[in-house]
């Protein structure tokens, strides 16, 4: 490795700063030190995989620990001479003559041209006992990452109208054992409703009280109506929020859906900030991370050498 980590003494003036260090971060990272760019990642070391324990759908890792993954990704991109990488939590941004000024949580402060906002997302875990410790273990957010460990399982999808309806026809797919639990009444059409009727799919729609598992493996999901269903899998979509908000500092954009606004490159609605990765697109994986953040440090390195000739 051609420098230390961690270092508390690195410059404090770069052409791009990079916050988040995952997937996303670390992609466009290596985009930008092979362009010799000066490049520095600041990453808090939280993402949001970090508790499932094997991620698959991603081309040579398929299987492998989330954390195998980017410390083989964190060893290739660090031997770039010009990356450097800081542990660290951002916590503020502003704008300067010359770019961005980030400030960390230990009050560290860096002045860059450009940013790349790589930080994912936060998942919110509803309020059930169970749920949390199953997240990324039984409880699964997508059929593509878990989906063929839990084929022909017993199958519950935590959702409602059209969102359940939309995972109900991928799921079943994989399994015939499949009840959608709406956790409420449900918001299905009467046409959704004879749909999944002809599939053989059932709704429940009694409110969870409680997750029985064993280290994150569900054996059942217990109701507060008193009645309880055997599952070995639950897929669902919670709602999500950024791990860091500047946009009123920076003024960049979120869309309707609460994903920061991208154009076609990977630019925010303000000129030299990127996004990339699970804070800016609902394609929500290891190879989605690791693409949008490759074209972000494209990007972000062809605006800097235009600049330049
Ligand atoms: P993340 O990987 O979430 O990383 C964001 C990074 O930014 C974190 O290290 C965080 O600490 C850091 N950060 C955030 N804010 C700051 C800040 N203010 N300062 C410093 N650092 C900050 N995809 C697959 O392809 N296969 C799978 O099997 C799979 N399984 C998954 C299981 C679960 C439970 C979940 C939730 C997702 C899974 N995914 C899987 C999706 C995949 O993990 C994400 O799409 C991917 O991690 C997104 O990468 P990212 O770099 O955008 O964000
Ligand atoms: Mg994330």
């Amino acid at each position: 490795m051609s420098k230390t980590l961690y270092s508390s003494n690195i410059m404090n003036q770069f052409d791009v700063i990079i916050i988040g260090g995952s997937y996303a971060g670390l992609s466009a990272a290596m985009a930008l030190g092979r362009s010799l760019k000066q490049t520095l990642i600041i990453d808090a070391g939280k993402p949001c995989n970090r508790q499932t324990p094997h991620s698959h759908n991603f081309l040579t890792r398929d299987g492998e620990t989330p954390k195998a993954i980017s410390a083989i990704a964190l060893e290739q991109v660090m031997k770039y001479e010009s990356v450097s990488f800081k542990k660290g939590t951002v916590v503020s941004g502003s704008r300067t003559n010359s770019g961005y000024e980030i400030v960390t949580s230990n009050k560290d402060v860096f002045s860059t041209k450009k940013l790349i906002l790589a930080t994912g997302i936060k998942d919110e875990m509803p309020d059930i006992p169970g749920f949390a410790e199953s997240w990324g273990i039984s409880v699964i957010h997508c059929p593509y990452c878990h989906g063929y460990e839990f084929k022909t399982k017993k199958t519950g999808i935590f959702a409602n109208g059209d969102q359940a309806f939309h995972l109900a026809g991928l799921v079943s797919n994989l399994t015939n054992e499949l009840t959608i639990l709406t956790n409420g009444d449900h918001e299905f059409t009467d046409e959704q409703i004879a749909k999944l009727e002809q599939h053989s799919i059932s709704i429940v729609e009694s409110k969870l009280l409680e997750i029985v598992h064993q280290k994150g493996a569900m054996e059942r999901i217990v109701f507060k109506d008193g009645n309880a269903l055997d599952l070995d899998a639950m897929y669902a979509h919670v709602p999500f929020t950024h791990h860091i908000d500047l946009s009123s500092k920076l003024g960049y954009k979120y869309t309707e859906q609460g994903y920061i606004e991208i154009d076609a490159f990977q630019k925010t609605t303000v000129p030299n900030i990127f996004a990339c990765g699970d804070n800016s697109s609902r394609m929500r994986s290891v190879a989605n991370a690791v693409s949008t953040g490759n074209f972000a440090g494209a990007m972000a390195n062809m605006e800097l050498t235009n600049e330049n000739f």
